[in-house]
């Protein structure tokens, strides 16, 4: 796998960054220590950079010795909140929040690409290294917009990795066009009436009244949504009662849905609304929903895609890098800047058989150097 050597001569300095990185995790927007390390690394490689950026996000710039195109890297740096359960020499020090996604590998990746290209600096154009805070549902992308990162830092292009462990190193995916899911948030608030468990007829009971609305809220997908289109609408969550005898006053329903069409999303937002308040009259209770769109759907520019992939198998063969014809229905917040600067996102297979999120989830720490090398190669290719 022709890596590029000088990144595999470093790769050892990588395991270590990303193993201090897994034992100190850090939930979103908590990301201190690790913007603190990304910073000074960068700072030490003779990056100028930006902090701050979306409160803990961190911006590198590098500039090549000639002129050319301006190409955005981004890594994500957050943590979830799991209780690791590796036994890992390097296991999480932080009670109750893991690197369970990887992105600890994903910053890792990122800052190797810095400190090659800082001493290779024979590229055309400018490389702005974006260090992420908050992708797992916190809005890490949207804050850093929000602090005008591509107006500070505009990009002709951007793209964006995440390991994947299907227990094959090396094996890049990547889907054109419409790839990943939208995702809302939701919390359904049924406000009732509690009595004594013997004198149901003396309450409004929010059990029931939920029981009945999670059963109505499954026909939206299998009756509202043509069945050729992807929809799905999970409750993850209910929240009611604290004795035998009693019958509760209230019921929290909470879940996602996932789509990647906006107009079916408005839809099942809107049929949502009229059941809730359909089941809120039939049962005389109120019903309060809280909505939240946390992630949009991730577009892969379909040229750049393409660009990417070509990149890719520079660094894993090309009978390792191919177009994935599947959508696949988790979110991933680089969505928010694919919406603002074309680019495209991949998928780097790796030696992990466990799911991501899993508590046992374990990554195979050869993918760093590939990583490092697609990040740096791109900036090289397409500066
Ligand atoms: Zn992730």
């Amino acid at each position: 796998m022709p890596i590029i050597s000088r990144i595999k001569d470093f790769s050892d300095d990588l395991v270590k960054i990303r193993r201090d990185f897994h034992e100190h995790p850090e939930l979103g927007m908590q990301e201190v220590r690790t913007s603190k390390i990304v910073n000074e690394l960068l700072e030490k490689w003779g990056l100028e950079t930006f902090t701050g950026i979306g409160k803990t996000g961190v911006v590198g710039v590098l500039k090549g010795n000639k002129p050319g195109k301006t190409i955005g890297l981004r890594a994500d740096m957050d943590a979830l909140p799991i209780q690791e359960k590796t036994n890992l020499a390097f296991a999480s020090k932080n009670p109750g929040v893991m690197h369970a996604c990887g992105h600890d590998s994903h910053t890792t990746m990122l800052l190797g690409a810095a400190r090659y290209l800082s001493e290779n600096k024979d590229f055309s154009g400018t490389a702005i290294f974006i260090f992420q805070p908050a992708e797992e549902g916190l809005g890490g992308a949207k804050a850093m917009l929000a602090d005008k990162l591509f107006e500070r830092f505009p990009c002709d292009e951007i793209y964006g990795l995440h390991n994947w462990p299907t227990g094959e190193l090396g094996k890049v995916t990547i889907k054109p066009g419409v790839a990943m899911a939208g995702a809302d948030f939701f919390d359904i608030h049924i406000k009732a009436f509690g009595s004594h468990a013997a004198r149901p007829h003396a309450s409004k009971d929010p059990i029931i009244t939920a029981s009945s609305l999670i059963a109505q809220l499954q026909t939206i997908v299998s009756r509202n949504v043509p069945p050729t289109e992807t929809i799905v609408l999970s409750i993850t969550q209910i929240h009611a009662g604290t004795a035998y005898n009693v019958i509760p006053s209230d019921c929290v329903l909470s879940g996602t849905m996932r789509y990647f069409d906006n107009e079916l999303a408005k839809l099942v937002r809107k049929r949502i609304k009229t059941i809730v308040d359909g089941v809120a009259k039939a049962f005389d209770v109120e019903i309060e929903i809280d909505n939240r769109e946390i992630f949009d759907v991730l577009v892969n520019n379909e040229k750049l895609s393409h660009e990417m992939l070509k990149v890719a198998s520079e660094v894993v063969g090309k009978e390792n890098a191919s177009i994935r014809e599947e959508l696949v229905t988790g979110s991933e917040d680089f969505a928010d800047m694919l919406n603002v600067i074309p680019g495209a996102y991949c998928n780097i297979g790796h030696g992990g058989t466990l799911p991501l999120h899993n508590d046992g989830f374990i990554l195979d720490e050869n993918i760093l150097p590939i990583g490092a090398s697609i990040y740096a190669k791109l900036v090289e290719t397409r500066g």
